[in-house]
């Protein structure tokens, strides 16, 4: 008797865990393969405003740059910068979002934000491929939790993309 309701126990413990896991990998599907959520879009709108109140604070001035969310930029670079023909586009990366939405939020926009502005005033250097001591500087008045450069990443594009984003 105790026995068959141990393994009734088991066999709905394993019943359980399946329906999670099944639950986890739908969530993953659905996130990789549809829109982003609402709410990310929502987060990354308010981090944008936040960077622009930045700008207009510390450079008495605000210039909005198109933000493009893909899956189709290689590896795991959380963003990249680039300016091709005097247009400026930030990239950010879809496949890395879901794990690492915060960092996305807190450093990653204002790290692309200001190679986007150096860009735009012409103050773009080669220094540590970008990451001069004045990007260092015009990513912390843009409010940037984190600015330092990715490791072993090149993250600024200054020719043709290396991929399609549509
Ligand atoms: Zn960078």
């Amino acid at each position: 008797m105790f026995s068959k309701k141990l393994e009734l126990f088991f066999l709905a413990v394993i019943i359980i865990a399946g329906v999670f896991l099944g639950l986890n990998y739908y969530r993953s599907y659905s996130f990789k393969h549809n829109p982003l959520p609402k709410e990310y879009l929502q987060r990354i709108a308010n981090k944008e405003q936040d960077v622009l109140a930045h700008m207009q604070k510390n450079f008495g001035f605000r210039i909005k740059f198109p933000i493009i969310i893909t899956d189709k930029i290689p590896g795991r670079l959380y963003g990249l910068t680039s300016y091709e023909n005097g247009h400026i586009t930030i990239f950010l990366n879809k496949k890395v979002m879901k794990e690492s939405m915060n960092y996305i939020i807190d450093s990653v926009i204002p790290h692309e934000y200001s190679h986007a502005l150096l860009f735009y005033l012409h103050k773009n250097s080669n220094e540590n491929d970008g990451h001069s001591k004045l990007w260092q500087q015009t990513c912390q008045k843009l409010g940037g939790k984190d600015c330092r450069q990715y490791v072993d990443q090149k993250e600024i594009i200054l020719s043709k993309l290396p991929f399609r984003v549509q």
